[in-house]
C-alpha cells in the first residue's frame, strides 16, 4: 500500500546513508528514520492498539519522533493530534475530548499538564524503543492524516482534518516554489503543532529525500548560530521570526550567503522587511495559506517575479485561488473581494463540525475570509482578515494598512489596530502600541505620523499604550483578545 511513508522507505532505499534529520548534535539517516517510523508504527498498533482512523495526540517540542509518529500514523491510516504545547490544560482538554483521542504521547515538561487536562487519557512518553518494527500497514493516500486546531479566534476552536494527498499537494508546492531538492539542507524551528512549520518545508523536505535541522524550538541566538555553522540552503520564518532575528545582537555580521531563499507568511509581510532581508542578499519567497489549505496556496517562487512589493504571488501549482464576491463569482482584477481556494491540498472538513464545514465551503472552494485583490497579471495581494475589516462612514479600512504606516515610526514596536463601535461613523480605528524601549510618544504624534501617509478616516481616533499585545504561536496578534478592551481603557 503507498502512503505518505512509503516515499521515507524509498528514500531509505536510494539514500540509505544520507542525514534525514539533524537533531541536537546528532544525525539521522534516511535507514535509520525509516526503521524509527516503522518501529513507531509498531509501537502504536501493538502497544497502543492504534487503527485506521483513531486519532494519536502528540504533546511536545519539535524533535525527530515527533516526525516518526507522524509518518508511522500515515502507514497506519491513524490521524495525528498536534497539540500547541503554550496551551493551558483546560484549552488542551477541549481539545482532547473534542478529538477522543486514544493515545497522547507528551514530553516530560508537559506531562503535569496533559495530566490535568485529560486525566483519564492513556499517555506514553514521546520515544521510539528498539524492537518491533511494522513496515507495512493499511494506511491510504485518501486517509485523514492531521486534526489541526485552530487557535479559534472566533470561539471554541475548530478542528481541520488534512489528508494524507494534502500533505503530498502541498510538498509538490513547497519543492516548487522553493525549487527544492535532495541536495537542499533545510533549517526547521518553527512548531510542528503548526500546519506552517510542519508542511511548508519539514515534510517536503522528507519527501524528496534533503536534509532537515530540527530546532526543539525557536531561539534566535541557535538559529543564528545554525546559519553560521550548519550552513542552510533553505529557512522558512514568519514575520515575528524574522523580526526577532533582526534585533539579535550579530545578525548584521552574520555570513547568509549559505542560504538559497527565506520563506515566509502567516500573516501580512511589510515591505520594509522584503527590503531588510534582500539587502543582505537573500531571495524573501511569499507564502499565502491557512491551515484549511495545508497550508500553502499563493505563493512567490524562486527564479519567478519578486519585484511586486507586498504581492503573496500566483497561485500554486496544485491549488487555485480566485478573488469573489459574496456568491462565489470573480471579479475583475483590481477589485477587492474573498479569496477562495480550491485544489486537492485543503482540508476534508472540520472534525464533527458540519454546520462550520458547510459555512465555510461553496461549490468545492474554501471562503478563507481574506480580503484581497489580484493585479492585472494574477498576482494576489491580501489586504486583512474580513472579521478584521473596520467600517468608518462607510469607507473600509484594513487595519493591516494602519498597522505597517504605525510600525514605521521609529518609536513604534508593536502595533494593532481594531474598530471601536462609534454612533456617527459606525466605527472607528483604535491603535493599540507597544513602544520601543527608552522611547516616548504623545498619542497627538501618533495621529500626525499616520496622517501625513493615510487617508483622514484611518488616522486612529484613539491610542492605548500598553506593554506587550497578545498573540499566537507564530506571532499574530490576536486581536479579538484586545477587543473588550477598547470600551474600557481606549
Ligand atoms: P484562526 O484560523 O483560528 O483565526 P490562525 O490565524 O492561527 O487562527 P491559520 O490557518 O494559521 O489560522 O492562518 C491563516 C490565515 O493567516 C489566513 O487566512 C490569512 O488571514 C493569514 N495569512 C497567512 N499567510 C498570509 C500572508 N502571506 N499574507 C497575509 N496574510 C496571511
Amino acid at each position: 500500500m503507498t502512503n505518505l511513508a512509503t516515499p521515507i522507505d524509498r528514500n531509505a532505499a536510494f539514500t540509505p546513508d544520507k542525514v534525514a534529520i539533524r537533531f541536537e548534535g546528532a544525525a539521522i539517516t534516511y535507514a535509520g528514520f525509516a526503521r524509527d517510523v516503522a518501529r513507531a508504527a509498531s509501537l502504536l498498533r501493538r502497544r497502543h492498539g492504534v487503527g485506521r482512523g483513531d486519532r494519536v495526540a502528540v504533546l511536545a517540542t519539535n524533535g525527530p519522533a515527533y516526525l516518526a509518529l507522524l509518518y508511522a500514523c500515515a502507514r497506519l491510516g491513524a490521524i495525528l493530534l498536534p497539540l500547541n504545547w503554550r496551551l493551558a490544560a483546560a484549552e488542551l482538554g477541549y481539545i482532547l475530548q473534542h478529538a477522543e483521542a486514544q493515545v497522547a504521547f507528551v514530553e516530560p515538561a508537559f506531562a503535569t499538564t496533559l495530566q490535568e487536562a485529560a486525566p483519564e487519557l492513556p499517555a506514553a512518553p514521546l520515544e521510539i524503543p528498539e524492537g518491533d518494527a511494522d513496515w507495512d500497514g493499511p494506511g491510504r493516500f485518501e486517509d485523514p492524516l492531521l486534526l489541526v486546531y485552530t487557535s479559534g479566534t472566533t470561539g471554541r476552536p475548530k478542528g481541520a482534518l488534512l489528508r494524507q494527498e494534502a500533505l503530498f499537494h502541498n510538498a509538490v508546492m513547497s519543492h516548487h516554489l522553493h525549487g527544492m531538492t535532495a541536495e537542499d539542507h533545510i533549517l526547521a524551528a518553527l512548531p510542528f503543532f503548526h500546519v506552517g512549520g510542519l508542511n511548508i518545508q519539514t515534510t517536503p523536505a522528507l519527501q524528496i529525500g534533503a536534509t532537515v535541522t530540527v530546532h526543539a524550538r525557536f531561539v534566535p541566538e541557535a538559529v543564528m548560530e545554525a546559519i553560521a555553522t550548519d550552513r542552510p540552503t533553505l529557512m522558512l520564518t514568519v514575520p515575528a521570526v524574522l523580526r526577532a532575528l533582526m534585533a539579535t545582537p550579530g545578525w548584521n555580521e552574520l555570513d547568509l550567503s549559505s542560504l538559497r531563499a527565506i520563506s515566509t507568511g502567516s500573516e501580512p509581510v511589510h515591505q520594509a522587511l522584503i527590503d531588510a532581508v534582500m539587502a543582505r542578499g537573500v531571495p524573501l519567497l511569499q507564502v499565502y495559506g491557512a491551515t484549511e489549505s495545508c497550508p500553502i496556496a499563493i505563493y512567490t517562487r524562486l527564479g519567478g517575479d519578486l519585484s511586486r512589493g507586498t504581492s503573496t504571488g500566483l497561485p500554486g501549482l496544485l491549488c487555485e485561488a480566485r478573488i469573489a464576491d459574496e456568491a462565489g463569482r470573480e471579479l475583475p482584477h483590481g477589485v477587492a473581494g474573498e479569496v477562495l481556494l480550491r485544489g486537492r491540498n485543503l482540508f476534508a472538513g472540520y472534525w464533527r463540525d458540519e454546520a462550520a464545514t458547510a459555512s465555510c465551503m461553496q461549490d468545492g472552494w474554501y471562503r478563507t475570509g481574506d480580503i484581497g485583490t489580484r493585479d492585472s497579471d494574477g498576482y494576489f495581494f491580501v489586504h486583512d482578515r474580513k472579521k478584521n475589516m473596520i467600517i468608518s462612514g462607510g469607507e473600509n479600512i484594513y487595519p493591516a494598512e494602519v498597522e505597517r504606516v504605525l510600525l514605521e515610526h521609529p518609536a513604534i514596536a508593536e502595533a494593532a489596530v481594531l474598530g471601536a463601535p462609534d454612533p456617527k461613523w459606525q466605527e472607528v480605528p483604535v491603535a493599540f502600541l507597544v513602544l520601543r524601549a527608552g522611547m516616548v510618544l504623545e498619542e497627538e504624534a501618533v495621529r500626525a505620523h499616520v496622517s501625513a501617509r493615510l487617508a483622514r478616516f484611518k488616522v486612529p481616533r484613539r491610542v492605548v499604550f500598553t506593554d506587550s499585545l497578545p498573540r499566537t504561536a507564530l506571532g499574530k496578534v490576536r486581536h479579538f483578545e484586545l477587543r473588550p478592551l477598547i470600551g474600557t481603557d481606549a
